[in-house]
């Protein structure tokens, strides 16, 4: 009998980790970060200690503490804490359904021949993140096996393993999007939805006893909100006895599409006569392509960071539906770092490099290239992001009178971090960007879009997650559909 067990996305927005045990295999669909309960211990200076591997964790109930750990969390970190480890894995998979962190953060902790699938997008944003990110808690692709010694290469006695020679790939497995894995007599079906970042997907769950379909998350108002409505159908056929649905928005009705944010943002854009500035989650393309759209009507070129020239590269030749770099009307922003030598051309081209990691060093000649200067220059040729961690790039840029601020994020739970608003405002008065533009569509279906979607599924149970609300979603299920709230940790026999 397949049973289902929630460790998180329960009653919050995010931190999903469901497992699923059927026929004698025990799989994880989710396995994130949950940004109220790290927040309520940890801060920007606050952090979990690397040296206690995952023990700061389960001792702040962030990750589960399970009883069969030895064979699931990774082996350095548990025998460094001497912590029992198992010779073999005791969980079988782990499916992610896309590559924000409350959904996939945590797989850095797993044990790393527990194969984990994803989509093709997926793995390459996780990858990106991988190579960009500068927290020691990034493992997704490539497995860093740490608190190991090795021989030293010269004279006797040993030295800590680093670097390359420390560097195991992780067993991840790409997942066709219409495709199918099995697991043991279980078939995962993967579909794709529409989301705050491309390469999202939903499950559909063949178990012993009929399927299970989980939502991941998902919305219907974006450029590609055709998958999520072919999902729904797909979950529809498959007569579901369960689904797993998130309920972000389960309490508001009204949704921005993402042509709104177009014609909002390219109005606003249209009369402001210096430089236009906007804030949006680096890895939202569809935001991106928004705002693209915005740059290519106006007559201007949407200027992205190094992160994101890197996180378009690796999307190349996926079916994220990127800008290219190469376009016209796409610029690649250098800022300047540490000793800022990108403006001072007398220096020469090895030691400016030197202010940059190797991987954005292959940007500093790229064609699109832009650096405060230009921008300084031909303020209205541009609208560049830059967000609340990358302010101070303000005072390099100083943007004239007649510019303009449009703040356009999603909800702070379920992306990275906020700073506070206020400090954020400081700077856009000083600037004189204040009052900015709010203009912003969710990453989440709303309430009235959640009960169409359950009456067209028509599961038999429902169980709400990523939710501040599960109790909202008694009201809106057709009669015949019974809502399970999850507890945490609680098994539920299907
Ligand atoms: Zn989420
Ligand atoms: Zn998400």
């Amino acid at each position: 009998m397949p049973s289902l067990t929630f460790y998180g996305g329960v009653g919050e927005i995010g931190g999903n980790k469901i497992l699923l045990e059927d026929e004698r295999k025990r799989i994880w669909f989710d396995f994130g970060m949950s940004f109220a309960q790290s927040g309520r211990y940890f801060a920007e200076f606050l952090q979990p200690k690397k040296y206690n591997g995952v023990l700061d964790f389960l001792e702040m109930d962030l990750l589960p503490g399970l009883s069969d750990m030895g064979g699931f969390y990774r082996e350095d970190y548990l025998s460094h804490a001497a912590m029992e480890t198992w010779d073999k894995a005791a969980y079988d998979a782990v499916f992610l359904s896309h590559a924000h962190a409350d959904h996939s953060f945590y797989i850095h902790f797993i044990r790393r021949e527990i194969p984990i699938y994803a989509s093709e997008v997926t793995r390459q944003i996780l990858a990106a993140i991988e190579t960009t990110s500068t927290s020691g808690f990034t493992d997704f692709l490539t497995f860093k096996e740490t608190f190991k010694l090795t021989s030293k290469k010269r004279g006797e006695g040993q030295t800590r393993l680093i670097g390359e020679k420390a560097k195991v790939p992780r067993d991840f497995r790409v997942i066709e999007e219409g495709g199918k894995v099995l697991i043991g007599d279980i078939a995962i079906e993967a579909l794709a939805v529409n989301h705050s970042l491309p390469g999202a997907l939903g499950f559909i769950i063949h178990t012993s006893r009929g399927a299970i379909a989980y939502s991941g998350d998902l919305r219907f108002h974006g450029y590609g909100g055709g998958l999520t409505r072919r999902f729904v159908e797909r979950a529809a056929e498959a007569e579901p006895i369960a689904l797993i649905c998130e309920g972000t928005r389960i309490n508001e009705t009204e949704s921005l599409t993402e042509q709104d944010i177009q014609d909002r943002a390219g109005k606003v854009v249209q009369q402001t006569k210096n430089l236009a500035i906007v804030n949006y989650p680096w890895k939202d393309i569809e935001r991106m392509r928004s705002f693209y759209e915005v740059a290519r009507a106006s007559k201007r070129r949407l200027v992205v960071s190094l992160k994101q020239a890197h996180l378009l590269k690796m999307l190349e030749g996926t079916d994220a539906q990127a800008p290219p770099l190469d376009d016209d009307h796409i610029a690649i922003y250098i800022d300047r770092k540490n000793w800022g030598l990108v403006t001072k051309l007398d220096y020469p081209r090895n030691i400016i490099e030197q202010d940059y990691e190797n991987w954005e060093r292959e940007f500093l000649d790229h064609p699109n290239r832009v650096t405060c200067e230009d921008i300084r220059r031909h303020p209205s040729d541009f609208i560049i992001r830059i967000d609340f961690f990358a302010l101070a790039d303000l005072i390099d840029l100083r943007p004239a009178e007649g510019s303009c601020y449009i703040r356009s994020m999603t909800e702070p739970l379920d992306e990275e971090a906020e700073i506070e608003l206020w400090r954020v405002e400081n700077w856009l008065r000083h600037f004189g960007l204040y009052p900015y533009e709010q203009i912003h569509a969710s990453g989440h279906a709303s309430g009235s879009e959640i009960k169409r979607l359950i009456e067209d599924i028509d599961p038999k149970l429902v169980f709400p997650i990523h939710t501040e609300h599960p109790e909202q979603f008694q009201e809106i299920v057709p009669r015949g559909t019974k809502v399970v709230i999850p507890e945490r940790g609680r098994e539920y026999r299907i």
